[in-house]
């Protein structure tokens, strides 16, 4: 069992047909994605690949904070709309960006709440995306009535302090191969003192490429291939002990299927 927690295989830019990229990923012993949307027009791509590849790719649907300002009239109903009509659907990729100028925090914070409420009403987890917006997710949290009972922080690369707040608040960790830098050492030192029972691992396809040691898959232009996860987990497995892919499978089980 090696589910990729969060990737984009809906994305154009691989340069290679989903089926290709599908078949390369099963060949290296990865059994599941979650395929994440990143603003409305995506969507239905994402609900293609889950229909297409049932049993292997799980869909989120949601609005990126990098499109926040792509939102039109009612998304808010055709995203419950999208939930409802599958029960594997979570909610992602979802979240606040402060190294970006534009849209701006209070209109990425807008589409950010109304996501959580959604997710909270649901009864779906939601995959956040959080750079440089530590303070401005933590205020969230704080004036929010009701926070879903659990979550993923998708590529975390924060710091210990800023992960045992957010352990408070029902986060899991997913690990981005792009961490295994050797200038960001200090992000695999970090998921080496979370607990085991909330790690899991991602790529995040086609962003964050791993170091080139650690690419078996290449494409072009630097892009990320879903089925270099096997790679990232092994390196991973080097850094945290053998005991680590297992439980990473199980944690999988648990974060992503639906209680009940
Ligand atoms: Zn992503």
């Amino acid at each position: 069992m090696l589910i990729d927690s969060h990737n984009h295989l809906q994305s154009g830019r691989y340069g290679r047909e989903a089926g290709e990229l599908v078949r390369e990923m099963k060949g290296t012993g990865i059994t599941g994605c979650v395929v994440n949307a990143t603003r409305e027009g995506d969507w239905e791509a994402v609900a293609e690949l889950a229909r297409r590849f049932a049993g292997f790719v799980m869909p989120a649907y949601g609005i990126h904070p990098w499109f926040a300002d792509t939102v039109e009239d009612g998304w808010e109903g055709r995203l419950r709309k999208r939930l409802q009509s599958d029960p594997q659907a979570t909610v992602g990729e979802i979240g606040l960006d402060g190294w970006v100028d534009s849209p701006g925090m209070d209109v990425q914070r807008e589409v950010f709440v109304k996501q959580v409420g959604i997710a909270l009403e649901t009864g779906r987890v939601m995959s956040v995306h959080c750079l440089k917006a530590w303070d401005e997710l933590f205020s969230v949290m704080d004036e929010a009535e009701a926070w879903p009972e659990k979550f993923l922080m998708h590529s975390f690369g924060g710091s210990i302090e800023v992960a045992e707040r957010l352990l408070k608040k029902g986060a899991w960790f997913s690990f981005s191969g792009y961490f295994l830098q050797a200038r960001k050492r200090k992000v695999l030192e970090v998921f080496r003192q979370l607990p085991r029972d909330r790690i899991l691992l991602e790529t995040d396809a086609p962003e964050m490429i791993p170091p080139e040691d650690f690419v078996e898959f290449s494409l072009v232009d630097n892009v990320n291939h879903p089925a270099n996860l096997r790679g990232i987990a092994e390196a991973f497995e080097k850094e945290l002990g053998a005991e680590i892919l297992a439980r990473v499978a199980e944690n999988g089980m648990d974060f992503w299927r639906r209680p009940g």
